[in-house]
């Protein structure tokens, strides 16, 4: 992690003049940021909002680039804030002191977090990802919804894993329900997207362990060795699950048992279990 060392120019607060006060929902800023609850919005501009101090200078930590710093008046004394404001400024970005009722339409909330930042969008590319030993990639067939994507990102980031992959139309990582879901993981896990062909191409040039999961999968997920290779996790679509193309392609069609009468598990919840597994020999409790 980079942090800034104590008196350089980013720790100072941001000058007068650098900060710009907004009350009003006109403002063609707050317009635009507004206007970011839109995926085509988000996808002209490049860019997505996240919420909370914390997440904010964890992502600047890890060298995510801030395009605008948006905090309420209640924050305005806080040194954190002063200092994610100055780091702001320092790299370019705009910062924006706004009343409550604008930050609570920004962040569409009623008791909104008192910072809040729009960030710009990053992908991994896939051709930057060869798998080694002890790597564990998911990979989501058309996932579509936020939620279960927030929190399979956030599953991964906790269990190790080294990436997401979206295969196919899925939704969008950027937008505010699953940064939300994600509790900052976002920031630390790489996310790529590609189609069924290009994901298969990328497959059949790794030395990886492709493990698709499926209802009618012949292999019990615990049965498994995924520590000879790096492992591929492929789920399916919250509907339709795997389709033929993939599941064809998979190393092993695994399965997580179940008794009771639901007929299958969450996406999200499936994905987890997938990952604890995969992951199970190099989880340690620390001491
Ligand atoms: N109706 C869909 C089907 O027939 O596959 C159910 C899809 S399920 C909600 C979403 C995904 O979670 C599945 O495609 C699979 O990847 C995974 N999944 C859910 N329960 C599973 C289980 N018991 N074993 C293996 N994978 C499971």
């Amino acid at each position: 992690m980079t942090h800034n060392n104590p008196g350089s120019h980013t720790d100072r607060k941001p000058r007068v003049g650098q900060v710009k006060e907004i009350t009003s929902l006109s403002n063609p800023i707050i317009k635009d940021i507004r206007a970011l609850a839109l995926k085509k919005n988000r996808d002209r501009t490049s860019s997505f909002m996240a919420e909370g101090l914390k997440l904010i200078i964890d992502a600047l930590d890890q060298d995510w680039h801030i395009r605008t710093l948006i905090y309420s008046k209640a924050a305005k004394s806080n040194a954190a804030v002063e200092q994610v404001a100055a780091r702001t400024v320092a790299h370019g970005g705009l910062v924006l002191e706004v009343s409550d009722k604008v930050l609570s339409a920004i962040t569409r909330r009623d008791n909104p977090q008192m910072v809040c930042g729009v960030f710009e969008q990053r992908y991994a590319g896939l051709e930057d990802l060869h798998p080694t030993r002890d790597e564990t990639y998911v990979a989501l067939d058309r996932v579509r919804d936020p939620g279960n994507l927030g929190t399979i990102i956030r599953t991964a980031d906790a269990a190790g894993a080294s990436g997401v992959i979206l295969v196919g139309d899925s939704t969008d990582p950027f937008s505010l329900e699953t940064t939300r879901a994600t509790m900052g993981s976002i920031f630390a896990v790489p996310v790529t997207r590609t189609d069924i062909g290009g994901f298969l191409k990328w497959c059949n040039g790794q030395d990886a362990l492709l493990v698709g999961t499926h209802l009618a999968g012949a292999v019990d997920y615990r049965t498994i060795d995924y520590g000879a290779r790096p492992t591929i996790v492929l789920m399916g679509n919250e509907q339709a699950g795997l389709p033929t193309a993939l599941a064809e392609r998979c190393d092993r069609l695994a399965l997580i048992p179940q008794s009771g009468r639901a007929d299958s598990l969450n996406l999200a919840v499936a994905t987890g279990i997938m990952l604890f597994e995969a992951r199970r020999h190099l989880l340690e409790v620390p001491r």
